[in-house]
């Protein structure tokens, strides 16, 4: 080479080529470096006049007397080895700025005739922009990297068709059940559980596809814990492409949703199980006999059987406004309404017999109605569910028997009247003619026969309390004196010791005979239910301005659940010893009724097998 350049080229040309060479070149001679020569790209890559030609270098560049290339010269000078380098940071002064400039440029020795080196010569590139652009690209990937990792979801990058895991940002570890050292592996030695799921088949798409892959609620089974578990998420899988376009690798992004698919889950189970469960009820409502009703907190329907059809020729479409008023006889409206209103308030059952009217005869009809309420968690009143149970025949016979009741009654009381008339007359006439063993059988007899009245009284009381022609004849009376009276006449007759502790509490305003009928009928049961004691306690006293009256005995008592049905027409309590015990079970019931009626409360507590305390309240009057 050398013996063609001396033999054929001619030093004006090679100068030529050394100025006009498209790169920027520079021959530094000596061991100071003298810029020898140095073409129009060398000074404009150092940004200095064409005067630093025939300077030493650092002369006609100051800037790079601290930087590393003084050095790199002299090595090259000294040891003849050339020096290649490669994206080299210089500050270099261009145009009176100091600025940070990156070269690629070979320094290669210059020897003189003698194969000595005498100098180096310079061949540069100025890289800056590239390598601006790459630190820009690297810096913008880092950040990239930085956002993934720190990202609220599951994230994961898998580089090449291998799926090697180049970056997983912590969640996506958790998510898999994993560690930090599955990455670097690929996938699917990462996750081995994969085999069998489509994911590995899905990515392998993506690659080939280049198309973003989104899916939701997807299944994936992974072993987390050391077993292997279902976990549901949203996920993309969206390709990364370099500069050319191509496809390098696959991005990840996955969010967690098992929860919310379960809770969906155990929500349509949920409803599923509703819908069987009222299916369930619905069938067994209509096999139900009776009207099988719902209704809401206010009182309007919101479902009924099929027998509101049968028995009242309605159907689900017909009752418009679905509200009880509109076949529900007007008499018996205020009742309905006062029970309902009373449960409603004290969030109880209620129980009510009406009558309503049934479209296909034209005609009213008896009915039981009963609604239990549906309380919600606070207790708060959700819906009325309830029946109404068909009570006409029974409510005929209940009226016959009535009727029957009446009329025997009345037609027993006349000859009643007159067997006593005799039978005092015949204990007179016995008694005068000394005949005392027979004076004493017309006695009995007479006894009997006051029983007997006491009983057809009471059967023909209850004929008139259930026809509503109870009348009661008011006055005001003074209340301890009537006690008095009572229990003086009735001590007469009893061996029990009555004990009396009644206090002066003023007048009522009453039927006086009716209440001496109650305070009679309780002392009577006082005495009655208490066969081994031999005394009673009456007390009568003012309580929270009414008047307060008790009986208070030490007999058999009855259980507290009792209490309230004693009051109830025909009840009796049944027990052991009740056989023993004769009676109707109509007294109480009565006297209930003749209290209420009379503005007053009536209820008793009771012991079973310690004794009772019957106890009824009038208002004080005026008077
Ligand atoms: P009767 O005494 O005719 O059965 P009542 O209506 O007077 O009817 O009483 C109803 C029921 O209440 C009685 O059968 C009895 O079981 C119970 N009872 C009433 N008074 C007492 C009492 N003082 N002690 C215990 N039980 C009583």
């Amino acid at each position: 080479m050398d013996e063609f350049i001396n033999a054929k080229i001619s030093p004006d040309s090679l100068i030529t080529l050394f100025s006009q060479a498209p790169v920027a070149l520079s021959l530094l001679m000596g061991e100071n470096f003298v810029i020898e020569s140095a073409n129009q790209h060398i000074l404009q890559l150092w940004g200095k006049p064409s005067s630093v030609i025939g300077m030493p270098l650092i002369e006609g560049l100051p800037e790079i007397r601290d930087q590393e290339f003084l050095s790199i010269l002299k090595e090259v000078y000294t040891t003849g080895v050339p020096f290649r380098g490669n994206k080299v940071l210089c500050y270099l002064e261009r145009h009176s700025r100091m600025e940070a400039c990156y070269f690629d440029f070979i320094y290669s020795p210059v020897y003189d005739d003698k194969g000595k080196v005498n100098g180096v010569s310079v061949v540069a590139t100025e890289v800056t922009s590239q390598v601006l652009s790459e630190m820009k690209l690297a810096e913008s990937e880092l950040r990239f990297k930085e956002l993934l990792l720190n990202a609220d979801f599951s994230t994961a990058i898998y580089r090449g068709e291998d799926l090697v895991i180049e970056l997983a940002n912590d969640r996506m570890i958790e998510t898999w059940g994993k560690d930090k050292s599955v990455i670097g592996m690929p996938l699917e030695k990462a996750l081995p559980e994969l085999e069998g799921q489509p994911f590995i088949q899905l990515l392998q798409n993506v690659y080939k596809d280049g198309k973003t892959y989104a899916a939701t609620e997807d299944r994936v089974d992974l072993v987390v814990d050391g077993k292997l578990q279902t976990f549901y998420y949203n996920f993309t899988y969206k390709p990364i492409r370099n500069l050319s376009g191509e496809i390098y690798a696959i991005l990840n992004m996955a969010v967690d949703v098992t929860d919310m698919v379960e809770s969906k889950e155990r929500m349509r189970k949920n409803a599923e199980e509703l819908s069987l469960s009222e299916a369930k009820y619905k069938n067994l409502s209509e096999a139900m006999p009776q009207i099988v009703w719902t209704a809401s907190p206010e009182g309007e329907f919101t479902y009924f059987n099929e027998r509101m059809e049968e028995y009242l020729g309605l159907n689900q479409h017909e009752l418009q406004p679905r509200d009880v008023s509109s076949f529900i006889h007007s008499d018996d409206l205020p009742k309905i309404l006062s029970v309902w209103r009373k449960a409603s308030q004290h969030k109880t059952d209620f129980e009510v017999e009406h009558r309503a009217f049934d479209k296909k005869t034209g005609d009213y009809f008896w009915l039981l109605s009963r609604g239990v309420p549906d309380l919600g968690l606070n207790g708060e009143i959700l819906q009325w569910v309830g029946s109404s149970t068909d009570i006409n025949e029974f409510k005929i016979l209940q009226k016959q028997k009535d009727t029957f009741l009446a009329i025997a009654s009345h037609e027993l009381k006349t000859p009643l009247t007159s067997m006593k008339i005799y039978a005092q007359v015949l204990e007179k006439a016995l008694k005068k003619s000394g005949d005392e063993k027979n004076a004493a059988f017309a006695r009995k007899m007479d006894e009997q026969i006051v029983k007997l009245t006491a009983l057809i009284g009471d059967l023909l009381d209850v004929t008139k309390i259930n026809s509503g022609k109870l009348g009661l004849n008011l006055s005001h009376f003074d209340f301890k004196n009537l006690v008095d009276e009572i229990v003086e006449e009735q001590q007469l007759s009893s061996r029990h010791k009555i004990l009396n502790y009644s206090k002066p509490v003023g007048t009522v305003f009453a039927d006086r005979s009716r209440i001496g009928q109650v305070i009679t009928n309780l002392i009577g049961n006082a005495i009655k239910y208490s066969p081994e004691a031999d005394e009673i306690i009456i007390e009568t006293e003012i309580c929270d301005n009414d008047i307060q009256f008790s009986v208070k005995d030490f007999g058999i008592g009855m259980p507290s659940d009792k209490a309230d049905k004693v009051f109830e027409q025909y009840y009796r309590v049944s027990g052991d010893e009740q056989h023993t015990f004769p009676g109707l079970g109509l007294g109480l019931y009565i006297a209930s009724q003749i209290v209420e009626r009379s503005s007053g409360k009536i209820w008793v507590n009771s012991v079973l097998g310690k004794g009772s305390t019957f106890c009824f309240s009038l208002p004080k009057s005026d008077a």
